[in-house]
């Protein structure tokens, strides 16, 4: 049985109190590993490794060494692209196919586009009069916050970890990172890749365990954490931002959403399904950026639903190793207890259940997985608790409508305001609508299209900041003014 520790100032530890839990493969429910559960000692160990870090060789080195470095980070990635995929895999239950084209891949880029951006990025210089006419110059300069608290969620684990541990390190930060209890495995794997590229220890530091009065708690309470970036639930947000507030610390947050899509009569229909096919059912549906609210005008809805239903029936539903599956299980039973409170909870409402709605028959080998089907549901009234609370499942309500401001305004109707899409050929009216949607990223006759140069995150209760390309820098570095007086 694998054993996952801490990475502690270089080194892998296990916890002073011997504590473990287990790693569940939610495919079928096998332990894959025992992993180290981190107490305040651990958390607090790694909080001061990333500290000293910070004084040490990475604290002195160039943007170009530092650059360099993870340059190696990025290949080592990629030369072990094959041990990557398979913990990812185990941990998420997600299909292969989906894994090397999207998690693993990324989680190399976000090393290489953040290292090769500090080498370029400049900042701001002005002259000024002064009253004696010698005059003055001021100029900017770039510092590492310092510290930084990364807690990361489970359903693209490398991938979300990688985007905030790729930029906070370019920028010369240590950090201190915090992966969900149920997806460790890429996380510790990355920390050989980070010794073997040559990082100095205590610059990249790893603590197991869970969120709440555990490990996640304690790395957000620590007074000597300068920052914290976080992806997860708003609630959870919520509870870290209180954390944050002792000593002001700041934070960046990419939160939970419930996103709408607008479907336009005048739109390319195949095209619209294709990319409502992979934006509600991709990834189980746990994708933040996912749909779970479409809005169909009229005049196609039934064919619409019809064909997204033929749609969600030929997905493949099977194992990561299973060359046909696209379809894989959600990250562990008590997430599918959750989604199928859901599916109860819409046919309560009185819900039309067009497709799924429950368990698929799996074999015996896989029965203790977390499997549920891809369902879509009409005929629930806009208030109705499937309709306005992320499920993060993969599940949808379509509900059509008549004019293009009622759209507009059904899609603004929540808390929530991470992404959107807009299906339409019309160009005026896709730069319309576009610009009136309360979200943070819109997406027109698309979805998930993403340039890592621009600014990604959430608006209203979706998320605090941005992050991406120069948008990271706002994050993870002071900008100090120097003005020198001639
Ligand atoms: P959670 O908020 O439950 O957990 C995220 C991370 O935070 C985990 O590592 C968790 O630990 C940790 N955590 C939980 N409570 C605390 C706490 N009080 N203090 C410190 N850390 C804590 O989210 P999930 O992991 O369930 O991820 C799914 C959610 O993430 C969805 O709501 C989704 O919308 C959102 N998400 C948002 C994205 C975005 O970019 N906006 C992208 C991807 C997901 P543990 O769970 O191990 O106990």
């Amino acid at each position: 049985m694998k054993e996952i520790k801490h990475l502690i100032n270089g080194a892998f530890v296990g916890s002073a109190s011997g504590r473990t839990f287990e790693d569940v493969n939610p495919a079928n429910g096998q332990v894959i590993a025992r992993v180290h559960e981190a107490g305040r000692a651990e958390v607090d160990a790694a909080v001061q490794a990333a500290r000293a870090a910070l004084k040490g060789p990475w604290g002195k080195m160039s943007v170009s060494e530092r650059a360099e470095i993870l340059h190696r980070v990025a290949d080592g990635i990629t030369a072990r692209f094959d041990e990557f995929l398979e913990a990812e895999c185990l941990d998420t239950g997600k299909p292969k196919s989906l894994a090397s084209h999207i998690d693993i891949p990324r989680g190399a880029a976000n090393f290489k586009v953040f290292a090769d951006l500090l080498k370029n990025v400049a900042t701001e210089a002005f002259e000024m009069a002064t009253p004696d006419g010698s005059g003055a110059i001021n100029y900017a300069v770039r510092r590492p916050k310092g510290v930084i608290g990364v807690i990361s969620p489970w359903n693209l684990p490398l991938l979300l970890m990688t985007w905030k541990v790729g930029p906070a390190l370019a920028c010369g930060n240590t950090v201190v990172v915090k992966p969900s209890e149920e997806t460790p495995l890429t996380t510790a794997l990355l920390g050989e890749v980070m010794q073997a590229a040559g990082v100095p220890a205590g610059v990249y530091n790893v603590v197991h365990g869970f969120g709440p009065d555990s490990a996640g708690a304690f790395l957000t309470e620590h007074p000597d954490v300068n920052a914290i970036t976080f992806t997860g639930e708003t609630r959870t947000g919520e509870a870290i931002m209180r954390a944050a507030a002792k000593g002001v610390r700041p934070v960046s947050f990419e939160l939970g959403g419930k996103n709408a899509g607008i479907v336009f009569a005048d739109c390319d229909l195949d095209k619209a399904i294709e990319g409502s096919m992979r934006s509600v059912f991709a990834n189980g549906g746990q994708v933040c950026l996912g749909t779970e609210r479409l809005y169909v005008e009229r005049p196609i809805f039934d064919e619409f639903v019809a064909r997204l239903k033929a749609g969600a029936e030929s997905l493949v539903i099977g194992t990561p190793d299973d060359p046909q599956a696209n379809f894989g299980p959600l990250i562990s039973l008590q997430h599918r207890e959750k989604v199928l409170s859901y599916y109860q909870k819409a046919v309560d409402e009185g819900a039309t259940v067009v497709t799924g709605g429950g368990v698929p028959e799996m074999p015996a080998e896989l029965a203790g997985g977390a499997w549920v089907q891809p369902t879509i549901w009409t005929g629930l009234a806009d208030g109705a608790a499937v309709v306005t609370e992320e499920i993060f499942g993969p599940c949808c309500h379509i509900r059509p409508f008549d004019r293009e401001e009622e759209a507009v305004e059904l899609a603004n109707s929540l808390p929530y305001g991470l992404a959107a899409t807009i299906w339409t050929e019309n160009t005026s009216r896709a730069h319309r609508v576009a610009g009136q949607l309360e979200a943070g990223i819109v997406w027109v006759n698309s979805w998930f299209l993403r340039d890592l140069r621009t600014a990604f995150g959430g608006s209203k209760q979706s998320g605090i900041g941005r992050e991406g390309g120069v948008h990271s820098l706002e994050f993870y570095t002071e900008l100090k003014n120097i003005c020198v007086k001639l």
